[in-house]
């Protein structure tokens, strides 16, 4: 209360003695059985005379507290309540509202909204991948299955861990220089406040090796080493997008590379880390699937980098370390700005009138470790734990 400085809403409840009438007695308000325990509280400072002004009918008065205080107490008959009864149960609440009519599959009902004015493009593209699973990770906060359930056995190595300590060695590897040790990939992770096991940095050292030995590394290692200015890692950007009845919202992340030489060229490289790709038929149709969203802003954040020097062309390149000898190459003009924009704002309004449903197509690449299976999830088990589907 004491950091309200302009305005402080306070909500309370009572129970009216005869129903339709305002006319309530003293124990109601201040008796311990009244059901106003705030209300009994707060009553003797904000509102001294609430039970003469309830009993007289008053519904709206502003009370003078000295001479500087003012409190307005205003009271509600259950015109809200009624009107909330009343809606068309055909139309659903959406945006930042509580979702009162979710589909099948979704909570229900959401325990609150979602802060719908920053997203990570990483969050949006997980969001698109299950909305279920992002909302009951990243809005309830439900923690990873691995950590909650401890009749689950973890994984040897995290996929998302071996991904996080591989991306922060990549980060501050110095061009020309020999590998990471296994000291260094442990520190790596205590960086980034991840734990690994000394017995899983071989694995991780593996990874990087193998991004280390590629071509891609060898030609940015080579322009680094030239022109460090022209090499940037770990460099963040923002989009505002203008999604309609969402109002605006920052769309943020951090590309892992993002190279810009004399010439005009100008790429985008993320590293990845996924078994999947090992045995990939098609490569492209894999990022296609899986980062879609990833690439599309990552397109729009570098077309609109340089000011007034934006570039007419720039290449976003995904390089799989399981597949270090095929980077898969995308490019994108000017011309494609308006497209991306619209699309990436379509993409954060559909997820957030979609009312978080499960993805229709689960599988245990998807599935593993999702807090909401077993739970909210309307999925069985041999759905999820299923191999992902052709
Ligand atoms: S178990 Fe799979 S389908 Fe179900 S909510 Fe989690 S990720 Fe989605």
């Amino acid at each position: 209360m004491t950091r309200a400085e302009r305005r402080l809403i306070l909500t309370s409840q009572l129970k009216l003695s005869n129903e339709g009438k305002v006319k309530v007695s003293k124990e109601a308000v201040s008796g311990p059985t009244g059901g106003a325990s705030f209300i009994a509280e707060l009553q003797p400072a904000i509102a001294p005379r609430l039970v003469e002004r309830f009993d007289s009918g008053e519904l709206d008065w502003v009370e003078e507290l000295g001479s500087t205080a003012k409190v307005r107490v205003a009271v509600d008959l259950g015109a809200a309540l009624s009107e909330v009864e009343q809606r068309d149960l055909t139309n659903p609440v959406g945006g930042s509202q509580p979702n009162f009519y979710p589909q099948p599959g979704s909570l229900d009902p959401p325990l609150f909204a979602v802060n719908a004015s920053h997203f990570s493009y990483s969050g949006l593209q997980q969001a698109a991948a299950c909305p279920l699973r992002w909302y009951a990770e990243t809005a309830i906060g439900m923690p990873n299955a691995w950590e909650g359930a401890s009749e689950q056995k973890a994984p040897a190595l995290s996929p998302r861990v071996r991904g996080v300590v591989m991306h922060g060695l990549l980060e501050t590897q110095r061009f020309g220089q020999h590998p990471p040790t296994a000291e260094q990939a442990v520190a790596a992770a205590a960086v980034a406040q991840e734990d690994l096991d000394a017995r899983h940095a071989p694995d991780v050292i593996a990874a990087t090796s193998a991004v280390l030995a590629s071509s891609t590394w060898a030609r940015i290692s080579e322009l680094g080493l030239a022109n460090p200015k022209a090499v940037r890692r770990e460099e963040s950007f923002a989009l505002l997008l203008d999604c309609g009845r969402h109002g605006r919202v920052h769309l943020r992340g951090v590309l892992d590379v993002f190279l810009r030489e004399d010439s005009g060229l100008v790429q985008v490289i993320d590293w990845k880390a996924s078994a999947g790709a090992a045995g990939s038929q098609d490569l492209p149709a894999l990022v296609a699937a899986d980062y879609s969203i990833q690439r599309e802003a990552y397109a729009l954040a570098a077309l609109e980098s340089g000011g007034a020097n934006r570039p007419e062309r720039v290449e976003v390149i995904h390089l799989y370390a399981e597949r270090p000898e095929e980077p898969v190459s995308e490019a994108f003009t000017q011309q494609d700005v308006e497209r991306l924009r619209k699309s990436l704002q379509t993409r954060v309004s559909d997820l957030l009138d979609s009312g978080f449903p499960a993805t229709e197509s689960p599988h245990a690449g998807l599935c593993s470790g999702c807090p909401a299976a077993r739970t909210l999830c309307p999925h069985p088990a041999e759905m999820t734990a299923r191999p992902r589907p052709a």
